[in-house]
């Protein structure tokens, strides 16, 4: 496994692939690596021959009160994590290397499903995502993306523009990796204090049990609004408990397949989450 760090040295890393036409898989991450990360590697490595992970904390996707000055940053132990499930090229470029010292001019901005959920909590995040998702698919130039379904809309998005913008690869979405207990995988589930930790499967349970209610027949909003009362008597500050059709629609009952999205915070820590339910007549 080798690890580059520049754009140049990546790209001549690639050279005998893409010269030998081979199918390069490519896992964008910011690092801090969890079995939910790699996954999406044993994923790729099913799929194609060479796989490239790059681990970038991208600045721009974050908000000035958010965490990017301590976001984790452990390359070598993720890079121990990386070999043993076979990736080939770990990409860690600097933020200099990505972005350069000249002013950046030029957008990308997903319309309409970026402005709900973590749209409107987070604004701009989604542009930073696509933005440096676009960058890494230009400079990696793979066959196949893997992307995790824990961050849907983010998936969204990124098929969105892929397809608006004709890029040339295939998105795949990978299911959430779990914790035994239900919680989602997450590298900021390390912020929680112990205490926290124990709570935080609460939000799984809620989705759960929501999914019973809804096949009993209970009400869409009730559901929801039950979802609300959990979390927040279980200590969380709830930021959205919303249902929306797998395309991200709004949707006002359970008669077709539905996504329940929460985003909650325990503590100074945002956790989110979703379940698809699919609806059976
Ligand atoms: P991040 O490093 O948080 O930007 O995540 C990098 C990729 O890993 C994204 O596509 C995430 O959706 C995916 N990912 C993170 N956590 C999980 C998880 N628990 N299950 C599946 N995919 C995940």
């Amino acid at each position: 496994m080798k690890t580059e760090t520049t754009i140049q040295g990546l790209t001549a890393s690639l050279s005998p692939a893409r010269s030998a036409r081979k199918i390069i898989g490519f896992v964008p991450t910011m690092g801090n690596l969890h079995e939910g990360h790699l996954n999406l590697v044993r994923e790729a490595r099913k799929l194609c021959d060479v796989v490239v992970v790059s681990i970038f904390v991208n600045p721009i996707q974050f908000g000035p009160n958010e965490d990017f000055d301590n976001y984790p940053r452990t390359l070598e132990q993720d890079s121990h994590l990386l070999a043993d499930v076979g990736c080939d090229i770990i990409f860690a470029p600097t933020v200099e290397q990505m972005y350069g010292n000249k002013p950046r001019l030029t957008n990308i901005s997903v319309s309409e499903i970026t402005n709900d959920l973590c749209g409107l909590q987070r604004p701009g995040h989604f542009d930073g995502v696509a933005v440096v998702v676009t960058k890494l698919f230009n400079i990696v130039q793979p066959n196949f993306a893997f992307f995790g379904q824990k961050d849907y809309q983010q998936l969204a998005v990124i098929r969105q523009f892929v397809r608006d913008l004709n890029i040339p690869l295939e998105v795949i979405g990978v299911p959430i990796t779990r914790a035994e207990d239900g919680l989602a995988l997450s590298s900021r589930n390390g912020y929680l204090s112990e205490e926290n930790r124990k709570i935080a499967p609460t939000i799984f349970q809620t989705l759960k049990a929501a999914e019973q209610e809804l096949h009993q027949g209970v009400a869409l909003a009730e559901v929801l609004e039950n979802i609300k009362q959990k979390l927040t008597q279980a200590g969380f500050i709830v930021d959205y408990v919303e249902a929306r059709t797998p395309e991200l629609q709004k949707i006002e009952a359970f008669d077709q397949d539905v996504v329940l999205f929460i985003a909650a915070k325990l503590g100074n820590t945002r956790l989110i989450d979703n379940l698809q339910i699919a609806y059976t007549a």
